[in-house]
């Protein structure tokens, strides 16, 4: 039963060719089955009992969980033994340096040694050494982001092995356009522009430096008929098209390792695109398309609506049927206890407390109590409600504007005893938390 839920939710996310192999691989692999074997049927009380290839494992056994014939932690997908060394090719592909491989990997893939193995790869990585001291910190200036995406994008032309080039970059996202360019004229430079902006939108404010290309005639004609402010740096200050500057460095670095390292530059420029900016950021592609873009990963496709708030860019992991959770009681502030007894998708499930009664709620209310398994009846009454009306929800609409999204199927019980708790919008309507809340 837990397999199939939880096989249609996952398998509706996967996309890749490459997955079966790795359902083969773990099949074949014997710590992982040792692994899913504990997953499912719980790890031995005694410590001394684990199998040791699979005590590496021990730490992390609270997030694990089996879905699709994969080993997941949270996530992350445990890749067997040998597929690992191909992953670690393909995780340093874009050859990005430790830590940006690491934040791939992060939201990827899992094995207990990964990050040692990394460290190891890219240390001694020819590539990476040969070309270490071209290796720039992006910093990321406050001032410089604005508030939403495709707002300020800047533009810089550079010329790399033969080749010019225009790279577009917009300021919040730090998403990267990089063309090739056959002239270096204006007429050539607002072609590709206008191709850009047909594409995603025409932004705000343009900045560029005062090369002769920006700063002719049909250049102002194109900012004013396409309605974009058009700013450039000026001499005294050439490092307010610092935006541009730096991504044309971070480009010329990848376009170096990858003629080094015979690999893709497209296929590199994709794998920076999808590669977190840093530990609190998502990927410049997430930021501006809120999607991750396909790689030559074998990954699930995740969505994160999180930008620039880390806690909603935190992930949960699955949770399997049977599982003991807690769940948060918003009117007296503490978890209770309850068994995992159905999971209805969209990341909700329908847990029963030790009340007896039972309530849906989404992941993000639930946390992990113990890894036992216990049993659970069939039939109940259901309280439905999948979101919180006291923290904001996912779609940043605030409780006043938020529409009642309660299934038809919610108990009508009004039991209200005139509880004191209650919360004042910044509109000053008070809300009374709903009986539903009361668990
Ligand atoms: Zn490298």
């Amino acid at each position: 039963m837990t397999e199939a839920i939880r096989s249609i939710t996952v398998a509706n996310e996967l996309t890749d060719s490459h997955f079966s192999i790795l359902q083969k691989e773990t099949s074949r692999d014997e710590t992982l089955q040792t692994l899913k074997r504990y997953t499912n049927k719980g790890w031995p009380t005694d410590t001394h009992k684990i199998n040791s290839k699979v005590k590496p494992y021990w730490k992390y056994r609270n997030e694990l969980t089996e879905a699709c014939g994969l080993l997941w932690r949270g996530n992350r997908v445990i890749i067997p033994k040998t597929l690992q060394s191909e992953m670690l090719n393909k995780l340093h592909f874009a050859h990005l340096g430790f830590e940006k491989c690491l934040l791939r990997a992060k939201e990827l893939l899992f094995w207990p040694e990964l990050n040692n193995q990394l460290k190891n790869l890219i240390m001694n990585c020819q590539t990476c050494l040969t070309y270490r001291k071209n290796n720039i910190k992006e910093k990321l200036c406050p001032h410089d982001i604005p508030k939403e995406p495709w707002s300020k994008v800047g533009v810089d032309l550079f010329y790399f092995k033969g080749i010019n080039y225009i790279l577009i970059v917009d300021y919040y996202s730090k998403f990267i356009e990089v063309i090739e360019l056959t002239s270096t004229i204006s007429e050539s430079v607002i072609k590709h522009l206008k191709c850009t902006f047909s594409r995603l939108g025409i932004p705000q404010t343009l900045v560029s430096d005062c090369g002769p290309q920006f700063i002719s005639k049909e250049f102002r004609d194109f900012a004013q008929k396409w309605c974009f402010q058009h700013v450039t740096s000026s001499p005294r200050y050439p490092q307010s098209n610092g935006q541009a500057e730096r991504s044309v460095q971070t480009v010329k670095n990848i376009l170096k390792k990858s003629l080094h390292s015979k690999t893709d530059f497209r296929l590199a420029l994709l794998e920076y695109l999808n590669t977190p900016i840093n530990d609190k950021l998502p990927s410049p592609a997430e930021l501006l398309f809120t999607r991750k873009l396909r790689t030559i990963f074998p990954i699930i496709n995740q969505f994160k609506q999180s930008h620039y708030n880390p806690v909603n860019a935190k992930n949960l992991s699955m949770l399997t049927i049977g599982q003991t959770v807690k769940v948060r009681d918003e009117i007296k502030k503490m978890w209770k206890s309850g068994v995992i007894t159905k999971y209805l998708g969209n990341r909700k499930y329908e847990i029963r407390l030790q009340t007896g009664r039972t309530i849906v709620r989404n992941r993000r209310h639930l946390i992990v109590d113990s890894p036992h398994l216990q049993p659970y009846r069939t039939t109940y009454d259901i309280d439905y409600d999948d979101f919180n009306p006291f923290q904001s929800n996912e779609s940043g609409m605030s409780s006043d504007t938020a529409p009642n999204r309660h299934s038809p199927c919610e108990s009508n019980n009004n039991n209200n005893n005139g509880t004191s708790d209650y919360y004042i919008t910044r509109f000053g309507r008070t809300v009374r938390p709903p009986d539903r809340w009361r668990l």
